[in-house]
C-alpha cells in the first residue's frame, strides 16, 4: 500500500470540530496535531493526548495540594 494512501477521509473528517488553538506535537513525526486528535493526521499513528495530559494534570495538581498542605501542617 503507498505511503499517502492512508484512510484520508477519516484524517479529513476528524480535522472538523477540533480545537487548533491547542496544538501537540505528534511523537511519531514531531508534525503539530490538535490535541483532541485521535490519530495524527500525517503518518496517522493514533495518540492519546487527551487522556494523557488530563492525567498528567490531575497527578501534578494533588502532588501540589500535598506538598502545600506539607508545609502548612509542618512547619
Ligand atoms: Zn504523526
Amino acid at each position: 500500500m503507498p505511503e499517502d494512501f492512508f484512510d484520508y477521509k477519516q484524517i479529513t473528517e476528524q480535522k472538523e470540530g477540533l480545537d487548533y488553538n491547542q496544538l501537540v506535537e505528534c511523537p511519531y513525526c514531531h508534525k503539530p496535531i490538535p490535541k483532541d486528535a485521535i490519530n495524527c493526521y500525517y503518518c496517522g499513528k493514533p495518540v492519546d493526548f487527551g487522556k494523557r495530559s488530563s492525567w498528567v494534570y490531575w497527578t501534578v495538581f494533588i502532588l501540589i495540594i500535598v506538598l502545600l498542605s506539607y508545609f502548612i501542617f509542618f512547619n
